[in-house]
């Protein structure tokens, strides 16, 4: 093919309006995208030669900015050995690096990892080895998850089962959808002092249905995509202790907060906790490919192996695409050799600084900061396409859903930068 496919960008625009899906929008009326052609440090440039300043680090996976030299180095290095090599029989150093990074700098308990091609197959895993766990243990009985409103782990239909059964809009798949147990939100806020009452429901439901219960799967401290809601570090502490109590495990999905977002390296770490299986994924690569992992303990790995059912039954085709994990390893060794405790504590600073004052205004439900995010909770939904017109008039990238206006920035954004996108996030409130 030597013809080109598209002579202007308006072309290849048009073909893309009218074919390709892109996420949750409708292939009838979709709303308008921005053609970018670039991206350098936290700047997104456009085909027509605009710069915006990201704040969204494509949805909480480009911690380190784009087109990191670093990043590009160990991704060309891996290049000119092999892209990739099936992980059925055959293994490599880059998948045995990762490993090893994830085991020593996660919790002590977790030492097996399963290396997953995206964060939500991650947490498919993540609950086919809970459910295996349990029916190798003779007692099949315990199939069922019992997760909290307003969480998110992905789209397909085990991870759907456990979103937010509102959001997550089950009632269209009701026929296919495991039923899985809600327990409410927990209302204690991350800087609040515990209220024992958000615990009284999950423990009513955990206690009637400690039988068929495998796993309790939530999102530790930040539920994301869910409502971007903060809780008290206490209640996942209380989580973990009815966890050991009635015998269910705990799955933590930290594909969100990995890898510093909250102020610490995993967001369990604020509670002192660690899972029996922990799903990472999203800033595992620095935002540059597609990777997540599940790491489990000793006891579900054994207790899995030893069973009646001695494999586990997952292997997806890109399993430990070594391109994937060798821009991880170099993803963790950036950030753990830059000042990430201090970058973060200081965008928290500004985001507080700057946006707290704003919870007076009357369109503003309510503010949340917590380590390198920042939420505006309005009254109303946005509307979309034209808040995205406006916000890139101003030269900033921020994707509102729903109520939400909310920034998760690379952690080395500079100061200057952080506050044209606090004030383009403002901008919202001036109509
Ligand atoms: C994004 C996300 C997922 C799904 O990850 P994908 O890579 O999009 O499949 C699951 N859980 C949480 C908390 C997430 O933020």
């Amino acid at each position: 093919m030597n013809t080109p496919a598209f002579n202007t960008v308006e072309d290849w625009l048009q073909f893309d309006r009218e074919h390709l899906w892109h996420p949750y929008t409708s292939m009838h009326n979709p709303l308008p995208c921005y053609p970018v052609e670039s991206a350098h440090g936290v700047r997104l440039k456009l085909t027509d030669g605009r710069e915006l300043i990201d704040g969204m680090g494509s949805w909480w996976c480009a911690i380190h900015g784009y087109n990191h030299p670093y990043l590009n180095a160990a991704i060309q290095t891996q290049l000119g050995k092999m892209s990739h090599v099936m992980f059925g029989g055959i293994t490599h150093e880059p998948a045995a690096r990762l490993g090893k990074y994830l085991v020593d700098l996660s919790p002590e308990p977790l030492q097996h990892v399963f290396l997953a091609d995206s964060g939500s197959i991650s947490i498919e895993v993540a609950i086919k080895m809970a459910l295996q766990y349990w029916y190798s243990q003779g007692q099949a009985n315990k199939h069922k998850l019992l997760t909290i409103r307003g969480g998110y782990h992905g789209d397909p239909f085990a991870c759907m089962s456990v979103c937010d059964p509102v959001n997550g809009m089950h009632h269209i798949f009701q026929s296919i959808l495991p039923k899985q147990i809600f327990a409410p939100r927990p209302e204690t806020r991350f800087a609040e002092p515990w209220s024992p009452e958000d615990l009284v429901e999950f423990e009513q439901l955990l206690k009637t249905h400690q039988t068929e219960i495998a796993a309790v799967i939530l999102e530790p401290i930040v539920q994301g995509a869910g409502g971007m809601w903060f809780y008290s570090p206490e209640y996942l502490r209380q989580v973990r202790r009815l966890c050991d109590e009635y015998e269910v495990l705990l799955i933590l999905d930290e594909i969100a907060t990995g890898f510093g977002r909250t102020g610490k390296l995993f967001a369990s770490e604020h509670a002192g906790i660690s899972a029996d299986i922990m799903c990472v994924g999203k800033a595992l690569t620095g935002g540059y490919m597609s990777l997540a992992a599940t790491l489990a303990t000793r006891k579900v790995a054994m207790g899995i192996s030893q069973g009646e059912a001695p494999m586990l039954m997952h292997g997806p085709t890109f399993m430990a695409n070594p391109l994937a994990c060798a821009v991880a390893c170099a993803s963790i060794e950036l950030l753990l050799s830059s000042p990430w405790q201090a970058q973060v504590q200081q965008i928290e600073a500004i985001l507080q600084e700057e946006l707290l004052p704003v919870l007076s205004h009357p369109k503003v439900a309510d503010v949340r900061v917590l380590g390198a995010i920042g939420v505006i909770e309005l009254h109303a939904p946005v509307k979309v396409a034209e808040v995205q017109a406006r916000f890139v008039e101003e030269g900033v990238w921020i994707r509102p859903f729903g109520k939400l206006v909310y920034i998760m920035p690379a952690y080395l954004m500079s100061e200057a930068d952080l506050r044209q996108l606090t004030c383009g996030m403002k901008s919202i409130l001036n109509d």
